[in-house]
């Protein structure tokens, strides 16, 4: 019955995205590691554009990492577009070009944790498996009423999927944590699970702090190193630059050990590379 319920809530409130209208593997990928740790508005208007220009894993795979780090500059946190871009390679070398179903397949690529893998089954497969991400470890939290451990999570997120439905009910339960079960205001009086939630009417503090995959707050962006890294991927975007020019280009002028820190930093992280005094993206 609660099953029912918020399938057809789902069904009526689903949001319309454009990774929600295809059941492409290759796609559904995209769209997830764009969306680990990035609204959905702002992955819209980068995903389009990105499966436009790279329509397969092959064609991906051919790109060069430069060009890949480019056409993700203001997405933020390029080791995502590295890792998606050594994931092509995997997926076009050991899988005939095919993104895997095989949940030890998925693990197995870089940037694909536990949620990732879930969401490409159930995304793109139809596989009945529970889809853990932020929204869904609140609700799971506040539904049975108490903190949970990333097993305890995982089992109840499987055992509630109503069979052969796991794309529809993943989905609404994205969509209940976005729109209904709110993090700082849930509208419990319309929620379509409200009689089975344990939490709702209590007293009880929010059971969803720091219970499984619920995302602590991100850290301040502003004057992060976050920020000085993404100043000079998007500098070196439009061409390569002398070593001497870097800690300006970081807004780190009075900062130069810092500044040396973060090239170190993404030089071994693979973002940029270096010849002679010169560094560039890739
Ligand atoms: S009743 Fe309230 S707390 Fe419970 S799942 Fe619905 S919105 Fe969340």
């Amino acid at each position: 019955m609660r099953q029912r319920a918020l399938l057809d809530w789902g069904t009526s409130q689903r949001r319309d995205l454009p990774w929600r209208r295809t059941r492409d593997p290759w796609r559904v990928l995209v769209s997830e590691i764009m969306l680990q740790q990035t609204q959905a508005d702002r992955v819209q208007r980068y995903y389009e554009a990105f499966v436009e220009r790279w329509p397969t894993a092959e064609r991906f795979a051919q790109a060069s990492l430069s060009e890949v780090l480019a056409a993700w500059q203001g997405l933020g946190y390029p080791r995502r577009a590295r890792n998606l871009w050594q994931a092509a390679k995997i997926v076009t070398e050991r899988h005939r070009s095919c993104v895997p179903s095989d949940l030890t397949d998925l693990l197995a690529l870089p940037g694909v944790g536990p949620y990732t893998a879930r969401a490409v089954q159930a995304f793109a497969f139809g596989i009945d498996t529970g889809v853990v991400d932020t929204n869904v470890g609140r609700i799971l939290a506040r539904w049975t009423g108490r903190r949970l451990t990333p097993s305890e999570a995982q089992r109840i997120a499987d055992e509630l999927v109503p069979v052969t439905d796991g794309w529809a009910w993943n989905q609404a339960m994205m969509d209940l944590g976005a729109q209904i079960c709110t993090k700082r205001d849930p509208s419990c009086a319309g929620c379509p699970v409200q009689p089975w939630c344990a939490w709702e009417g209590s007293d009880a503090p929010d059971p969803a702090d720091r219970s499984a995959g619920v995302s602590s707050r991100q850290a301040r962006f502003e004057g992060s190193d976050r920020q000085a890294r993404g100043r000079l991927l998007a500098a070196l975007s439009a061409g390569d630059m002398r070593r001497t020019d870097v800690a300006g280009a970081m807004g780190l002028e009075r900062e130069e050990a810092r500044a040396r820190r973060l090239v170190e930093d993404l030089l071994a992280e693979g973002l940029i590379s270096e010849t002679g005094d010169q560094l560039r993206l890739g």
